[in-house]
């Protein structure tokens, strides 16, 4: 690994390892990596945008606590970067916050930018406030609360189940730090609904199917359900969801399904019920850090079902309509990751391969270290891995000629909408097959 002082020398460096990868690509994954700083003039600008609604994790390297300009409640949810030194095409990055962060958004001429090293990268654009936010509903409850919209409004998130069952050191993903996050917003006094009511979700559908033009999918997810919740198993109890919405608005999104790999039965019940996207999500493909970052999943699965099941899925969705995500980067924690950077991304490509000759397409959030996740404070991988790790994921994407996600909004660089990683923006839209660039739901 070869660390450099500066951070856009090092950004350099990548441009010229990686010559055929988009500049916005790379860029938008160093700033997931380190986070993102606001001035004081630039919090009060987003004041008039979109604000982060916290829809699952933190996603923060720093807890709450130690925002002091409370960029919890004031930073927006995206960034979308043009223009600057390298004359950017249109990049949506999802906002972490790091008061420490290389990558400050401040005003210069006036203009909203980000700035590294006193260098220009970008004019930036926040997101608008979706236009069903002005409704309340009946209960009383926000509905940002319980239906915010991310990536620039094309994804309405429903975190259903705010807990997850997989609970404290021995269980819970060694990343996550959903049960940490919710009882860090509760304690700061955000409305934060721990179990989201079908009602609830069915009128803030309701309305958002009224008054928006922009959202085009939705997630239902939450935490995983290891024995039962609401005396229903995981499968029943997330499948009511989309039942309840689609019944009402068929057709209308795209629906997605975020939870556990599931025995057959109950991942056709969420079939069945009308979700047309299936996300079991393995985290991390090496056996032993999967036995090590998952210890519940390990516990009430095991690593080898995991993977059948997520196999075995495709039979009932369609192998194209299995998009099982993966921390990217985890495989490089401490203390018992790896440690080389080409180690780290041979064993992850093993898995994409895996998965892809199967017509299955992994892609991946970049692994932010939240500081109350079990994991903790620890410094995320190089650079350098994410953007071997974009080289291999589009090498074998292209190698399997494999249709773009459906579900992900536009593929490409300069169209992209999904904001936490680059996996989309850096799909070559002049390489993917005539006549079937995305999947169809
Ligand atoms: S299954 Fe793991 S990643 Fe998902 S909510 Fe539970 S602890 Fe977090």
């Amino acid at each position: 690994m070869i660390e450099t002082e500066s951070i856009i020398a090092e950004l350099e460096r990548m441009f010229r390892m990686a010559p055929d990868l988009p500049k916005e690509a790379i860029i938008k994954q160093d700033i997931l990596r380190q986070g993102l700083a606001f001035s004081q003039a630039a919090l009060q600008v987003a004041s008039g945008y979109k604000p982060k609604d916290y829809f699952i994790f933190s996603f923060d390297l720093v807890p709450l606590k130690e925002m002091e300009t409370f960029e919890a409640y004031r930073s927006p949810e995206e960034i979308k970067m043009t223009g600057g030194v390298y004359e950017l095409r249109p990049t949506i990055v999802s906002v972490r916050v790091n008061p420490a962060s290389p990558y400050r958004v401040e005003l210069r001429d006036g203009l909203i930018s980000l700035v590294c090293e006193d260098v220009l990268l970008a004019r930036l654009e926040f997101p608008p406030i979706p236009e069903y936010y002005s409704h309340k509903l009946s209960s009383g409850k926000k509905i940002s609360e319980i239906a915010p919209a991310i990536e620039w409004g094309y994804l309405v998130y429903l975190t259903v189940y705010r807990l997850c069952q997989y609970w404290g050191k021995t269980e819970e993903c060694r990343f996550c730090d959903l049960n940490e996050n919710y009882r860090q917003q509760r304690e700061e006094g955000r409305e934060y609904t721990a179990v989201k009511g079908i009602d609830d979700i069915v009128e803030a559908m309701t309305l958002i199917n009224q008054y928006d033009t922009v959202s085009k999918a939705y997630t239902v997810t939450g935490g995983s359900i290891t024995t039962s919740l609401q005396g229903m198993k995981e499968g029943e109890w997330y499948a009511r969801y989309a039942d309840a919405i689609e019944s009402r608005f068929a057709g209308r999104w795209i629906p997605k399904a975020v939870v556990q790999a599931l025995p057959k039965d109950e991942v056709k019940m969420l079939h069945d019920a009308g979700y047309r996207i299936y996300h079991p999500n393995y985290e991390v493909w090496d056996r032993e850090l999967f036995n090590w970052i998952c210890p519940g999943k390990e516990r009430y699965v095991g690593r080898d079902e995991w993977m059948k099941r997520i196999v075995d899925a495709a039979e009932i969705f369609g192998p194209e309509r299995v998009i099982p995500n993966f921390v990217g980067g985890v495989e490089m924690a401490r203390p018992h990751g790896f440690t080389d950077v080409d180690r780290a991304v041979a064993s992850t490509t093993e898995g994409l391969d895996y998965f892809m000759s199967k017509g299955i397409i992994p892609r991946f959030t970049a692994w932010c270290p939240e500081p109350t996740s079990d994991l903790g404070r620890q410094e995320g991988p190089p650079l350098e891995y994410f953007v071997k790790l974009l080289l291999a994921w589009r090498n074998t994407f292209e190698h399997y000629n494999l249709s773009a996600p459906p579900g992900y909004g536009r593929p490409g660089v300069g169209s992209a909408e999904f904001s936490v990683s680059a996996f989309m923006d850096v799909i070559r839209v002049e390489k993917l097959p005539k006549g079937r660039e995305i999947a169809t739901v």
